[in-house]
């Protein structure tokens, strides 16, 4: 007895985009196109997989995404590459690859593309999730980051969610962030024991994390430390401080957030979320900072930089949280419908013709023409470009699939027939 071939399925923490989805996903990437092009962002593709590398030694082994999260495997010459859990230090080592920085001059730069975490699924939580995000390269200056924040809140704005919260804060950079370490530890010191044991690791190694840390144990204890802002050195008071002033005066609401220090090693001064309330449990649109540090250590020149991630997925919820939906619907122009088999070639010649300005279907499926008309109805074709065989050799009709008028057409005037009715009114 033979069995039918198990169904296969996608894997786990993985979705197909159609329908609605993949249309709303298309919006999106165009809509920041235009936003991060208008603001003289150019685009940039790096590879979906890197040297393993990249992101151990850019975005830092006892971070979640690198050290629990990454997609490891050896290539078949046993070189370790990993699929890419985050865009900005493939960015900075494409940058640093193809000579893309230049002594004196800014880099900007924006990508859009999947990203793949090792992480249980849940709503929100995808193994593999796209992400759009930007890049500014070569500022150390508060401008930079009052632009690239700016631009996170034109983009809420262009995609109806300017209900979200913009929140920053500052972790201080390489000269007042080891007196907060200690701070940190101090506070903590007393209960130790009470962290997870990741965090007794990274008590020693990076106790900034501790504040990170999703263990409601951890995130008591957290609570009681100090925020970094209070350990700020002079410079690193001052950068924020002017931050903030140029977000007022770009009239960008945001909350300072005292406890927000973000996961990854390689911020330094200004961080920032964007959150989306009525989401549940993945309520974090958008994550970005200042990374200072980052182009040095992938080999670079000291080359201070200013950056954001926004996640598509979670964007799309939000939206859909938020009722909106500027995609509109899937619309169709002209549904090109044959009366006589020997019409059809006829009728798909004319479909690719007219193509070039609207959009057009035409059977390939030998519907009768009731058919044809029904499915033309369903699929929300505004015209019907009839091809009649009663009514002779090249006479055709264009209805109107929304008053149901119809008018008789010479072939020579269908073009201009069917753009007066499309017209815009
Ligand atoms: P992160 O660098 O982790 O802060 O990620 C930046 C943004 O990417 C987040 O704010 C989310 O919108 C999105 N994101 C991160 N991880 C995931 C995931 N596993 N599934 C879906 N979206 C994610």
């Amino acid at each position: 007895m033979t069995s039918a071939p198990q169904q296969l399925r996608a894997p786990r923490g993985t979705r197909d985009l159609h329908g609605e989805t993949s249309r709303a996903w298309g919006w999106m990437e165009a809509a920041f196109r235009g936003l991060a092009g208008r603001a003289g962002f150019r685009e940039i593709r790096t590879p979906i997989f890197e040297s393993t590398d990249v992101f151990t030694r850019g975005v830092g082994e006892a971070t979640d995404i690198v050290g629990k999260e990454m997609y490891t495997f050896l290539d078949r010459k046993g070189r370790s590459l990993s699929l890419r859990p985050e865009g900005t230090a493939p960015v900075v080592r494409a940058v640093l690859e193809n000579g893309l920085l230049q002594p004196g001059a800014i880099t900007k730069l924006f990508y859009i593309g999947s990203m793949f975490r090792y992480d249980r699924p849940q709503a929100g939580r995808y193994r593999q999730f796209d992400q759009v995000g930007i890049e500014l390269i070569g500022s150390p200056y508060p401008a930079a980051d009052a632009e690239v924040i700016a631009l996170a809140a034109d983009m809420l704005h262009a995609y109806g969610l300017d209900d979200a919260t913009v929140m920053v804060n500052s972790v201080g950079d390489a000269a007042c962030r080891p007196a907060y370490e200690d701070a940190i530890r101090d506070a903590v010191r007393p209960d130790l024991a009470a962290l997870c044991p990741e965090c007794r690791v990274r008590f020693e190694t990076r106790p900034l994390r501790i504040l990170d840390c999703k263990v409601p144990g951890c995130q008591a204890l957290a609570a009681t430390v100090p925020p970094p802002r209070a350990s700020l050195c002079a410079p690193c008071a001052e950068h924020f401080a002017e931050v903030l002033s140029l977000l007022d005066i770009l009239g960008v609401r945001y909350r300072v957030a005292g406890d927000l220090v973000r996961g990854l090693d390689y911020y330094t001064r200004t961080v920032f979320e964007v959150h989306y309330g009525t989401m549940g449990a993945q309520t974090a649109l958008f994550g970005g900072g200042r990374y200072d540090g980052l182009v040095e250590q992938l080999g670079g020149p000291a080359t201070p930089s200013v950056g954001y991630a926004a996640g598509i997925d979670r964007m799309l919820l939000a939206m859909s949280a938020a009722g909106v939906a500027p995609w509109g619907e899937d619309t169709l122009d002209v549904a090109i419908i044959c009366g006589a088999d020997e019409l059809r070639p006829r009728a798909q010649a004319l479909a690719r013709q007219l193509r070039t300005r609207w959009s057009v279907d035409v059977d390939v499926q030998r519907r009768a023409f009731g058919k044809q008309l029904q499915a033309a109805g369903k699929r929300g074709a505004r015209l019907a470009l009839i091809f009649d065989a009663k009514a002779g050799d090249g006479a055709l009709a264009l209805k109107d699939m929304t008053t149901g008028e119809q008018i008789a057409v010479d072939a020579a005037d269908v073009v201009s027939a069917i753009a007066a009715k499309l017209a815009p009114i």
